[in-house]
């Protein structure tokens, strides 16, 4: 599966605190996940935010990131960028969500955003 190779792929990264979200969401918050993503890679997704996350801070911006999910296929990504706007606003779930455009504000209720805080 492409999902698996991706992750296997960036396994050798720095991505200690996956493992703590794995556990997190397998304990406290799959009770709460729609059943619409039961069969989602959650883990694949997280990477991604992780990686818009690193380019944040490879920017000087805070290391946060975002990504959102529609039917299993990432729809749009933010990362923080105060520094590069000059605006406090610039958050990565905010810039996610100005990303999503017409496809997000149309689909919202199916919409999964996925962050690093
Ligand atoms: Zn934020």
């Amino acid at each position: 599966m492409q999902a698996e190779s991706r992750a296997g792929r960036l396994s050798s990264r720095p991505l200690g605190h996956i493992n703590y979200l794995r556990e997190t969401l397998n304990k406290n918050h799959m009770e709460f996940i729609s059943p619409d993503i039961a069969n989602v890679n959650l883990e694949d997704f997280m990477i991604e935010a992780l990686q818009e996350a690193e380019v944040a801070d490879q920017a000087g911006e805070l290391p946060i990131g975002a990504v959102i999910v529609i039917d299993g296929e990432i729809i749009s990504r933010g990362r923080a960028r105060h520094n590069e706007f000059k605006n406090q606003l610039r958050h990565a779930e905010l810039n996610a969500m100005l990303d999503g455009g017409d496809l997000l504000w149309k689909n919202y209720h199916r919409a999964i955003l996925f962050t690093t805080v």
